[in-house]
């Protein structure tokens, strides 16, 4: 296969529906974490580049794109959907070989990417404003604008999803998008520039400069010209990103991540809920927002939890994205790094199992061997911190309401979910959970693109994905005319 999406060069940014190579000439190593070799070289965009990325956008939002109605975006960005399921293998190779994901993995996500397109192609026509009744003599109505320019910085553990989820959503309401991927995962967000193109969307009205955060990325966050700022990423970036977008009072869209629960009680049918349980923990090699790196279980059947959940574990094999094994490589050494030092403070506790790194697993790769921890305290830093590994910790509680007090015992608030046949106890306690989704009885449910997902406290603010995101992307403009 050819390491170029699409045959193009990935030291160039994507601007104005062209090919540009970055103003200050330079770039940088893309790695494949699988073997730690040099995949290729990836444009090293900067200021300049950011700022022509936004003219290009405003010359798109002045001109034909702009000038789109809603129902010939909706049908560009389904053209656009149909266009990236003829690259499937493609993109999906590219994904594997960036950022190490299993490539069943990856084929799920350029799936997940088109059905984005597809969902946002048809709503793209279907926010409407409102009349309101008002005082004689007016007549007063409600327009869903596009915010203008929208800046998408996102990160490397899920750039299609990501990408269509953001992207997908912005440019249904009409806004021109300026994407700074990952400097660890740019290849797909270049192919799918390509892609997108190709099927009809206007030049400008999607540029990708890749770089580094805090060249490329903090450029577009400062930018003047930048009316929303869409980011995924860790705690400590989004609060600059929120600091910066301050200045030019500009919203931002922030998801940063969880510590997300299973909650398991008694009466919980185990069988459905034991391959939830490790895989929420394991996708991605935990590298996943709403990974389920907590498992709370009560302690009447937390002996049975935790011997079902380690036998799983010692059957788990990590390996090279490309053996498609349960987990692959971490995206890069220093995020494996991240995670052996949380392993490291995990020294004192109960490892109940671990999975292993097969033998061929090439040794310049970035692999971990995912880990159970049991009896874990509640304040421990393994049951606080995201860890962003494979890596769970297993928590026993004795009734509902300590559970609701672990549960909600972190600084996170994403995703949770409650393992239970009690419909009361559900409901009681899909209430009580602090998370912007909670799942009954299954966890993330398929990831269904319809579904408003996004937290609360340092999990960040806004919702995307689903009809929701549509808001979000949109500005409410009120018209009162009085006419007597
Ligand atoms: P990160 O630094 O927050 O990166 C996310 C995105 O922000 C990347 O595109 C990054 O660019 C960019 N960025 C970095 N500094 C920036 C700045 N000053 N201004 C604007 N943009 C900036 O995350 P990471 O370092 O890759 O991962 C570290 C930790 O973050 C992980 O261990 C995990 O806990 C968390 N994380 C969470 C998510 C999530 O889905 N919520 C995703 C990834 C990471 P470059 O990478 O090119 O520098
Ligand atoms: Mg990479």
């Amino acid at each position: 296969m050819t390491l170029r999406p699409m045959n193009i060069d990935p030291a160039f940014c994507f601007i104005g529906g062209a090919w540009v190579a970055p103003q200050s000439g330079q770039s940088l190593p893309l790695i494949n974490p699988s073997d730690g070799t040099q995949l290729c070289e990836i444009a090293r965009g900067q200021g300049d580049d950011i700022h022509a990325a936004v003219a290009a956008a405003e010359a798109a939002l002045a001109g034909d794109w702009g000038k789109a109605t809603a129902a010939e975006r909706g049908r560009i960005l389904a053209a656009i959907g149909r266009a990236v399921l003829t690259h499937v293998d493609h993109l999906a190779e590219l994904e594997a070989m960036d950022v190490g994901k299993p490539l069943k993995q990856a084929r799920a996500d350029v799936l997940a990417l088109a059905r984005y397109l597809e969902f946002y192609g048809g709503a793209a026509d279907k926010l409407h404003g409102e009349t309101i009744p008002y005082l004689d003599g007016y007549t007063v109505y409600t327009l869903r604008e596009p915010h203008g320019v929208t800046g998408h910085i996102i990160p490397w553990n899920y750039p299609m999803q990501i990408i269509g989820r953001s992207i997908g959503a912005a440019l249904a309401m009409g806004n021109a998008c300026v994407l700074k991927p990952a400097e660890e995962a740019c290849l797909t967000a270049l192919a799918f520039a390509q892609i997108a193109h190709d099927a009809g969307l206007p030049a400008g009205a999607l540029n990708v400069v890749p770089g580094l955060g805090a060249e490329a990325g903090a450029a577009l966050t400062a930018h003047s010209g930048v009316h929303h700022i869409s980011f995924t990423g860790s705690v400590g970036v989004g609060r600059l990103i929120q600091q910066t977008a301050a200045t030019h009072i500009v919203p931002v869209t922030l998801e940063l991540g969880g510590k997300s629960p299973q909650v398991v009680f008694e009466d919980a049918d185990l069988d459905a809920a034991l391959p939830f349980l490790v895989n929420a923990g394991i996708q991605n090699a935990g590298q996943t927002c709403s990974a389920s790196s907590r498992i709370l279980v009560h302690h009447k059947v937390y002996d049975e939890v935790v011997e079902k959940m380690a036998s799983r574990y010692s059957a788990l094999r990590a390996g090279p994205a490309m053996a498609d094994l349960d987990v692959g490589p971490l995206v890069s050494d220093r995020q494996r790094d991240i995670v052996q030092g949380f392993l490291d403070q995990g020294k004192d506790l109960t490892m109940a199992a671990q999975g292993k790194v097969v033998d061929e697993a090439p040794a310049g790769g970035a692999y971990c061997a995912p880990t159970l921890f049991t009896d874990v305290a509640p304040e421990h830093c393994l049951a606080q911190d995201e860890i962003f590994g494979p890596v769970q910790v297993v928590i026993p509680f004795d009734d509902e309401a300590q559970a609701i007090e672990i549960a909600n015992g972190t600084d996170f608030g994403l995703v949770a979910s409650i393992w239970s046949r009690d419909g009361a106890r559900q409901m009681r306690m899909a209430k009580a959970l602090r998370a912007g989704q909670v799942f009954v009885n299954n966890y993330g449910a398929g990831g269904g693109v319809e579904l408003p997902f996004g937290g609360t406290g340092l999990s960040g603010h806004g919702r995307e994905k689903g009809f929701e995101a549509l808001y979000g992307f949109s500005m409410l403009k009120t018209v009162a005319a009085y006419h007597g």
